[in-house]
């Protein structure tokens, strides 16, 4: 049998991640949010868990490392990577028995689960930790009747011995772009508040969101309650937040992960496709801008790799991105100054979102730095 991962890669295309600047940028969000009386879960699934990465976080004192795949937590376990452990997404039924044996605390918004949670914590002889989720019109995962919320709360205090009711979150800005606001977050202290009267205590964490309730942080308005949040988007690549919340971020590095790719082509081509246009290999019917003549370069990556072509963006001027299928990237040189050969290396900053891709990609060398 040939063993599969004795097989080199090419060593292009690659993603590289600078660990210091990725630890400088973890330790000035963990420092915002500490001033502010928040703790900070560190939400590593934008990597995929890559482990060097992921010890950064863990040494920088985040209260937990998040991500929503189990798988993840289990590999890092597995390599020895001691931390705190909280899942993102709410359990399937058929793997509380991983839950409860690799996380320590899991977001939840259904009783059901939690009661399987417990069944599998109690056969483990372990406590299980749980946040629970009320869903404030984002309209991804949450309680939406809040007396269901409180009711829940109530059995779990009262009824499942070896689940711990650790507090109530929310999560905004995901499905429904909803922005979180200061009356959002008070209306998840309200919540806390109407299950603390029903349990008779003080919950330990309310969990104000993440990345994008991180801007209430920076813009010091987060109410006081609020005192935990799950970021990895902040930390990573928060290129959108000057742009989309008017915030300055001149401190953060935005180039914590880069993507490399090598030049299998450069020419002088039309820009306008020359035949009857029919569909492009994603089935779709683009608009081509006919510019004229230009000089190209074709990239050994593609959709593939990063999903989205206009989410990862060419860090020497004048290079444009204009084009991908799942393995080839068009870029337009024309406008650039230096020269660009066959075997040149072409480097990108990536999103949040190709970062993902890229970070889960068997073609993709990662390299840190
Ligand atoms: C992904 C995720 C986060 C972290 O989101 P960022 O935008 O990367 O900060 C927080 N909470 C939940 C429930 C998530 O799924």
């Amino acid at each position: 049998m040939i063993n599969l991962n004795s097989i080199t890669n090419a060593p292009y295309p690659r993603l590289v991640v600078d660990l210091k600047k990725l630890r400088h940028n973890i330790d000035v969000v963990l420092s915002n949010c500490n001033k502010a009386n928040i703790s900070v879960c560190g939400a590593i699934k934008g990597f995929n868990g890559l482990p060097e990465a992921v010890k950064q976080f863990a040494e920088a004192g985040c209260s937990q490392l998040g991500t929503s795949r189990m798988r993840t937590i289990k590999e890092l376990t597995m390599l020895g990577i001691d931390a705190k452990y909280l899942l993102l997404r709410v359990p399937m039924l058929s793997e509380v028995e991983d839950v409860v044996e690799y996380a320590d605390v899991s977001l939840n918004s259904d009783i059901e689960v939690i009661r399987a949670l417990n069944d599998a914590a109690a056969k483990a002889e372990k406590l299980h930790e749980v946040i629970i989720m009320a869903d404030l019109g984002d309209l991804r995962e949450g309680f939406w009747d809040k007396e269901e919320l409180v009711n829940c709360a109530e059995i779990i205090e009262k009824e499942l011995d070896n689940i711990v009711l650790k507090g109530v979150g929310t999560n905004l800005g995901c499905y429904g772009s909803i922005k979180p606001t200061v009356e959002k977050m008070n209306e998840l202290i309200l919540i806390a508040e109407l299950v603390e009267e029903r349990i008779g205590r003080r919950l330990e964490i309310i969990s104000g969101g993440a990345t994008s309730s991180y801007t209430l942080v920076l813009n010091q308005s987060m109410p006081e309650r609020i005192n935990h949040l799950r970021i990895g988007e902040g930390i990573l690549n928060d290129y959108d937040l000057p742009e989309i919340w008017g915030l300055n971020i001149e401190n953060m590095y935005q180039d914590v992960l880069t993507f490399e790719a090598e030049v299998i082509e450069v020419r002088n081509k039309p820009t306008h496709p020359v035949g009857e246009i029919c569909i492009d290999s994603f089935g779709r019917k683009p608009e081509y801008i006919d510019r004229g003549i230009r000089k190209r370069v074709l990239l050994a990556a593609g959709k593939l790799d990063f999903a989205l072509n206009d989410k990862i963006f060419p860090q020497k001027e004048g290079v444009e991105v204009i084009g991908s299928s799942s393995d080839h990237m068009i870029l337009d040189i024309e406008d650039s100054k230096e020269e660009i050969k066959v075997g040149d290396i072409v480097t990108f900053n990536v999103s949040y979102p190709s970062m993902m891709y890229m970070s889960n990609d068997k073609y993709v060398n990662v390299i840190y730095k």
